[in-house]
């Protein structure tokens, strides 16, 4: 019989992120090196043991090796696409964060899911996993400075505001799955759903069938170009909500006008894409596809030649003729596609010359791969991702709601 497993408890509390991480986190590059010598190491979790700092690239993958055959079928490692290689080979699933969420729901026979993603995505596997299973984060600094902008006291106070400027109308809320488990909780409350990069059109016209108006967030960008596919006029038929300012920053007759209001949030990674990065590369590059992220601004979205989810943005390169694709999103997505396709005729490149990995997911480093894995064998559980039963039931109502539609 197997000792019971001890749950280690930490003092850290990961901090918000800022809007806009400085530029110098897109100079970490992709290659792994020691812990120590990371530039940007004082942000992340602290409470790693000594032992794993000074540990090279090949001796980390090799304890994570080594620790995962000793556990064998009690853990599964979900990898997302933007981890960097030093990681991912050690994915059971690749995937986007919803596909990733519905594959830990679907291996109810493992003990231990570790995700190597970031916060929101973890609580997500809490939310659809068994109670008996257990979920963790490598890095618990492994936060999402997009799903940091909508702060869940921020969104109640919204919802009031909006209730008071135009009452007896109807409005649904949409939130991204790059989200606070509490405010998938919210929208589930409230009548809302979740949606993903890959089903946002349809949650939207879902929501805009039964109500007024969709309020929608964390991410600005992702519901102007969803709510253009759908005809709306972004002009005159959505409005930006500010949650820095009273009522949004919005005159009632702004609101009342509105289809869609827009939470005034973004992804730092996706909006570093170009309209000029693509006229370079179709000057360069005669005949190459441009196929980018919804999360990148309506700008760029229009000027490119498609535009989806990472799956998406996978399978366009995977089924398209040979030849050059310009891609709008994550570097270690974009390296690994290049790799993939290269032997069948096609050339990928990354519209952002500057390598810029997401710098929180970038925070899943090895070095907190070896060392969770490494706890489990030796009956430690580190750092546990746990959502509460209200929020996680609420949650469930809005995450269900989402597969239905879609
Ligand atoms: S790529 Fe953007 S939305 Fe995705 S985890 Fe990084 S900051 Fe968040």
């Amino acid at each position: 019989m197997r000792a019971p497993l001890e749950e280690l408890t930490t003092s850290f509390q990961p901090q918000r992120l800022p809007p806009d991480l400085p530029d110098a986190d897109c100079e970490s590059g992709i290659a792994t090196v020691p812990l120590v010598e990371e530039p940007h190491r004082p942000a992340w979790q602290p409470d790693i043991p000594n032992l794993y700092l000074d540990l090279p690239p090949e001796e980390l993958v090799a304890r994570i090796s080594r620790a995962r055959g000793i556990l064998g079928d009690r853990l599964v490692i979900l990898g997302h696409h933007y981890q960097r290689d030093d990681v991912i080979q050690f994915a059971d699933f690749r995937g986007d964060s919803f596909k990733l969420c519905r594959e830990a729901a679907a291996r109810d026979g493992a003990e231990f899911i570790v995700f190597c993603g970031v916060h929101f995505m973890a609580e997500g596997a809490d939310i659809l996993t068994r109670p008996e299973q257990t979920v963790i984060l490598p890095n618990l600094a492994a936060g999402c400075s997009m799903a940091d902008m909508a702060d869940p006291g921020d969104v109640y106070a919204a919802w009031e505001d909006l209730g008071e400027a135009v009452p007896g109308e109807s409005t649904i809320p949409i939130t991204y799955m790059n989200s606070a488990a509490s405010l998938k909780s919210f929208v589930g409350r409230n009548g809302g759903t979740v949606c993903t990069s890959s089903n946002a059109t349809a949650a939207l016209r879902w929501a805009l069938a039964r109500a007024d108006r969709v309020f929608f967030f964390p991410d600005q960008h992702l519901g102007r170009n969803t709510a253009k596919k759908l005809g709306i006029d972004i002009a005159t038929e959505t409005a930006i909500w500010n949650p820095r300012k009273r009522c949004g920053g919005l005159h009632r007759d702004q609101i009342a006008r509105a289809k869609v209001l827009l939470w005034q949030g973004h992804c730092s990674v996706h909006i570093r894409f170009k309209v000029e990065q693509i006229e370079k590369a179709r000057a360069e590059y005669p005949g190459v596809r441009v196929v980018v992220h919804p999360e990148c601004t309506q700008a760029v979205v229009d000027a490119a030649d498609a535009d989806g989810s990472t799956e998406q943005i996978i399978r366009y390169v995977q089924d398209g003729p040979p030849g050059v694709y310009a891609i709008g999103t994550e570097i270690n997505l974009v390296h690994r596609l290049a790799q993939e396709v290269r032997d069948h005729g096609k050339q990928v490149f990354c519209l952002d010359p500057v390598v810029c990995p997401c710098s929180t997911m970038y925070r899943i480093h090895p070095a907190y791969l070896a060392w969770v894995t490494e706890a489990l064998v030796d009956g430690h559980v580190p750092n546990r991702i746990r959502v509460d039963d209200e929020t996680r039931a609420h949650a469930l109502v809005a995450l269900e709601r989402m597969l239905a539609i879609t």
